[in-house]
Order: C-alpha cells, then structure tokens, then sequence
C-alpha cells in the first residue's frame, strides 16, 4: 500500500519513534510546530477519522492515552500541550492514514 505512515510503521521509510507496541507507533513530526511534535498512529490502517468503526473506537481512545503519557515523559504534561486529527481537505488532512498530533513546549492561542 502507498502509504506514508504505514511505509514508517514497517521501517521502510526511518522515523525517531518514541512508542511501539502491536497496535500503536509514534514518533517526531518531520516538520515540527511545536517544540514537542508528535504524531501518535495506529499499525492498522484506517484512511481518515469518518472511517473509524464500532471496532476502533478502544483504538483511537488509546492514542489519546499515549499521547498524554509522551506529554508526561517529556515533562510537560503539567504545563499542557494540544492534541489534533485533521480529517479530509477542510481539515488540512495529508496524510491518509490517521494520526494524533500530540503539540507542547510552548503556549498556543486559543
Ligand atoms: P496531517 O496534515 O494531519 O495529515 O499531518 C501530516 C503530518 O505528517 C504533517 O505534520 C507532516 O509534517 C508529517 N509528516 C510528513 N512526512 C513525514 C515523515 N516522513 N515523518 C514524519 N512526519 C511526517
Ligand atoms: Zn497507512
């Protein structure tokens, strides 16, 4: 398949990756806006969050899961950080494979 992130998760294209286990990968944003830029992503491949099924949701609660422990392992779970998913062309989504932007280290606007 020609994806991007799933290219990342069978190490054919290099990422510093911060957390692996059988169901979840995540690791640095190659562009970062933040400090703290991490993209928190599912082995399985789902193309965008309208495509999440009954069957996924324990799966996407527990990106938000890691991305709070990244936030707490790089200490700055205290002074917060910001989590997103962008979804289709209005989102800003390019990747088609969902991730969990996990941004920190500086102070956003609301
Ligand atoms: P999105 O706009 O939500 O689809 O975000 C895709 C993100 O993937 C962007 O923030 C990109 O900077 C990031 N990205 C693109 N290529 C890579 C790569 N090879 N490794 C890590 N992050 C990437
Ligand atoms: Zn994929």
């Amino acid at each position: 398949m020609d994806c991007l992130f799933c290219k990342i998760i069978n190490r054919e294209i290099p990422a510093t990756i911060h957390y692996e286990d059988d169901e979840v990968i995540a690791f640095d944003d190659i562009n970062p806006k933040a400090p703290y830029h991490f993209l928190v992503v599912p082995k399985k491949h789902i193309s965008t969050l309208n495509d999440v099924t009954d069957e996924d949701v324990p799966l996407v609660g527990k990106l938000v899961q890691i991305a709070s422990q990244l936030a707490k392992k790089v200490a700055i779970a205290e002074d917060g950080y910001r989590t997103v998913f962008n979804c289709n062309a209005d989102g800003g989504q390019v990747v088609f494979h969902i991730h969990l932007h996990m941004l920190g280290g500086k102070k956003f606007s609301s």
